[in-house]
Parts: C-alpha cells; structure tokens; sequence
C-alpha cells in the first residue's frame, strides 16, 4: 500500500486547461473523496493518477516512485468505472481473473485470489454467471472484485454507484466501506453525491473548475468551510445565503442588518477583520441551525410557503415579505402548513459571512 502525491499537477486539452496545478497529499490507506459538480475536473484528475490521462506537467508520486511517466499497467493501480465494463462473453470468474492471466500469473494463484476476492464481495454464487444474467449490484461488485484480485496499492473509483438505485447504492456505499477497512487501502473515490462523500471520507477534496477550494474531513467542512463555495456545497439541504450590510464594527463584534428580511440585525464576533460601513456581504445559515425561541441573533417573521414533513424535522420552505426565500428545518414540531406564519432566529453564532469573492470572513 501507499500514499499519492500531486505536485503542481496540470491537464490541458490543447490550450483548453481543465486542471490548474493541483498539489494534494494522500495518505497510506486514507479514504479520500473528490467530490464537486459536474465537469471540474474530478475524472480527469483521477484518471491521471491512473495513468489513464497524460499529465501535461508537474508530478505524481505514488508512494517512492515519481510515476508521472509510467504506464498505468506498471503503477500498481486498480480502477472502478460507473459503467463496470465487464467483458460480457466471459463468466464472473473469468472477467475477474482477466487481468491476471494476460499478465501471465500462474493458474492456481489466480483461481485463490479470485476466490477469496469472491468470497470478500459475496458473489461465490455467481462466479460461473455471465454479466447480462446479474443485477446492477452484483455486476458491480464483479467489476470492484476485479480490482482487488490484483492487490493494487491504490484503488480508485469513478461514481462507482451512479447507476444503482437508490437503495442499492447505500448498502454498497456501506459496502465499500467495510472493503476499506478490510483491505486497509489507499482508495480514491470519485462522486458527484456530497451524501456519499461526507459518509465514506476520511478526507474530502471539494473540486471546483479545476481547482481545489478546500480539504479536509467531513465534519471540518461541514462545520468551518473556507468559502461559499464549499458551505453551500456540503450539507443537504443547502446553506441559506442572504444579504447583509454592516452597521457598524465595535467591541462586542460585528452589527449587520438583513435588509431583505425585515431589517432585523446580529451582531457576531468576527476576529480582526475590518470591514467597512455599509458593505454588504453574504450571511450564510444551514437549514438545522435556525432557532425557533427567541435567542441572541436576528428576528425574522417569515411565511411558510411549503413544508415538507420528513418525520423527525420538518423542512419550511419560507419567504419573508420582500420575497427572500429561506429553508428552516424544524425538529419535534409537525403543526406547520403553507400559509402559516413563522417567527424564527438566526442564531449569531451559528452564522457564517462571506466577503464579495465568497471567501470566507471569521
Ligand atoms: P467531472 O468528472 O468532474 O465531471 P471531467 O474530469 O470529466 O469532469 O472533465 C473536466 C473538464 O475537462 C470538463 O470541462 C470536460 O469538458 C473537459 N474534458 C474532459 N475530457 C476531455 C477531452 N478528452 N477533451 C477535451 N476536454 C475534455
Ligand atoms: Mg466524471
């Protein structure tokens, strides 16, 4: 097993450039998810740790060896498409045992690991079946079999369960992650889903035009993202953004207005950065950190326009009276309907603020 480093690793396609020198460190046997919207880059990325792009400059290194050069055959690397790409002529144990054979391995060595990768994955069963005669699930455990009978150093996965129902995709989310702790792997995983990212990751890689915004675990993302970006990214649903002006900066903090929700004001501890009179700068708030009491922060009466009842919180769908929408999420509380009027809080200490360019005020 071992860890990947990127140094000032760049991809152009012609003069189009989709990755931007990226320098990203991973460690031996960390779980660690790119995670971003469509087209920033996280394929490309991955698929050139594979080997499977070519690196316009700067350096790959997976654990000693500087690879950047190197075949994808010769880093000792195993990937897993969303599309599985099994070889639907041969049988499970045949499309598993693939790769090794053309390698030349010795028979009965293949016939183990394919057998103990089987019996990982529980698909004995299946093992004389051709693809076209499984599930999606079970065709996707053959592909990740696959992988795993080449005891690679690093496994890397490109939304492996894209294509699986919703349920499904949970189990093998589940799944994947006993496989880690299993095999006690480097893996790489690639997903669009911020669900499966903040379930699986040791560390996320938030991806955003070809840059990285932010790295770090689940939670420190979650509970101090550097920018907007990253804030309104990670947590379902979405952080509220809405504008605030500054009134005045003083002892106590910070005093902004929101003048799009009644004008109400806050005032928050923001360090030492000074910000002028009058600016106006972006409040963040997550849905679950509304406060229902009254409390030390800013009052809003809003009006319930939809809510939508989950069991154990409710999400109100709000509007204030000049229109700005918000999402509050209520817990123990199922008696709100459209229409009825809403008095909440936000909380000065569970607001976030963001300058111009979303970078992050603290
Ligand atoms: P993601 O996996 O995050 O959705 P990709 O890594 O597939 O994004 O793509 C990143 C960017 O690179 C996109 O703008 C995409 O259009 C571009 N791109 C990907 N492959 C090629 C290619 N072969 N030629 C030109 N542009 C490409
Ligand atoms: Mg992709």
């Amino acid at each position: 097993m071992a860890g990947i480093r990127l140094r000032n690793v760049k991809k152009r396609y012609g003069a189009f450039e989709v990755i931007h020198g990226v320098d990203l460190d991973i460690d031996d046997h960390e779980f660690v998810v790119f995670v971003g919207p469509s087209g920033c880059g996280k394929s490309t990325l991955l698929r050139m740790i594979a080997g499977l792009e070519v690196t316009t400059s700067g350096e790959i290194f997976i654990g000693d060896r500087n690879v950047t050069g190197m075949e994808p055959v010769d880093r000792n690397v195993s990937m897993v498409f969303q599309s599985y790409a099994l070889y639907p002529h041969m049988t499970v144990e045949q499309n598993m045992g693939f790769a090794l054979r053309a390698n030349g391995m010795d028979k009965d060595e293949v016939k183990r690991r394919v057998g103990e990768a089987a019996g990982i994955l529980h698909i004995e069963e299946f093992l004389d079946r051709k693809p076209a005669a499984l599930s999606g699930g079970q065709r996707q455990r053959v592909a990740i079999g696959r992988a795993i009978v080449r005891h690679p150093d690093v496994f890397l996965f490109d939304e492996p369960l894209s294509n699986l129902d919703a349920e499904l995709r949970v189990h093998m989310r589940f799944e994947i992650d006993r496989l880690h702790k299993r095999l006690d792997a480097t893996m790489v995983y690639v997903t669009h889903d911020q669900v499966e990212a903040m379930t699986l990751a040791d560390k996320i890689v938030v991806l955003r035009d070809g840059y990285i915004e932010q790295v770090g675990t689940p939670l420190e993302l979650f509970d101090n993202p550097d920018n907007q970006f990253v804030a309104g990214f990670i947590g379902a649903p979405k952080m509220n953004f809405v504008p605030a002006v500054v009134e005045e900066q003083g002892e106590a903090g910070t005093r902004l207005v929101l003048p799009s929700l009644g004008s109400p004001a806050l005032t928050m501890p923001l360090g030492d950065r000074t910000l002028e009179r009058g600016q106006t700068v972006t409040l963040g708030i997550r849905p679950e950190h509304f406060a229902f009491e009254p409390c030390d922060g800013a009052r809003l009466e809003l009006v319930c326009e939809l809510a939508e009842q989950l069991g154990d919180i409710a999400y109100l769908y709000s509007a204030s009276q000049d229109g700005e929408r918000l999402i509050l999420g209520l817990r123990g509380d199922r008696s709100k309907r459209e229409g009825d009027a809403i008095e909440a809080y936000i909380p000065a200490e569970r607001a976030f603020l963001f300058d111009g360019d979303g970078g992050r005020i603290r």
